[in-house]
């Protein structure tokens, strides 16, 4: 039996807590990063919640199509990538973002056929340890990446592990900022944690 417990989350909540980031990033466009079916609430509602951000970052690929579903034309990026070959049928219809985070992403994009080049988030390791290539071999990522006719856009992305923690972002940054110099391309850092830090 799964204990009874239940979380109500108030999709005004959520409304709040967007403009508490665009507040705190001014600047900045902000994303709504949504997983696991907003952790069992339903994408849908936390779309509502959320509509007044400038994009929506998932995972899952078929929360992706109930987003387009809504009726959402802004962007929508997947934030570990594709996982398979047929993803990127998926991307090229629904005007899906993806991030690129290993070798096997840029094979797969190099054999796709399409018509309509893709915006992609090439993804760097900067000490969260989980996705993303190292960063001595970020630029030759980068390279190949923009050697494709498949790709239209390449952005630059990382993830912060301790914004909240002590240990905060400096080391991480210092990395990113080492790793991505004198690269051209939009940059997508900071997480909830980060921006308010
Ligand atoms: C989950 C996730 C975020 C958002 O993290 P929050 O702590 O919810 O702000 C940002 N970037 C990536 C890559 C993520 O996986």
């Amino acid at each position: 039996m799964p204990r009874p417990i239940q979380a109500t989350i108030h999709t005004a909540a959520l409304r709040h807590n967007l403009a508490r980031m665009r507040a705190a990033a001014p600047d900045a466009r902000v994303w709504g990063v949504v997983k696991a079916n907003a952790y069992g609430h339903g994408i849908e509602r936390a779309w509502e919640g959320l509509r007044g951000a400038d994009g929506f970052a998932l995972l899952d690929l078929n929360e992706a199509e109930r987003v387009r579903a809504l009726g959402w034309r802004g962007p929508i990026l997947l934030l570990e990538g594709v996982f398979e070959a047929r993803d990127l049928e998926l991307c090229s219809r629904l005007n899906l973002w993806h991030a690129v985070h290993c070798d096997e992403q840029i094979e797969m994009l190099a054999m796709h056929k399409t018509h309509q080049p893709h915006r992609v988030f090439l993804k760097l390791n900067s000490g969260m340890n989980r996705l993303g290539f190292r960063p001595q071999r970020y630029r030759a990522a980068w390279t190949r990446l923009a050697a494709l006719p498949q790709v239209e856009e390449i952005s630059l992305v990382t993830h912060f592990s301790d914004a909240d923690a002590p240990a905060g972002i400096a080391a991480q940054l210092a990395v990113f900022l080492e790793a991505t110099r004198d690269l051209p391309g939009e940059r997508s850092l900071a997480n909830s944690a980060a921006v308010l830090r």
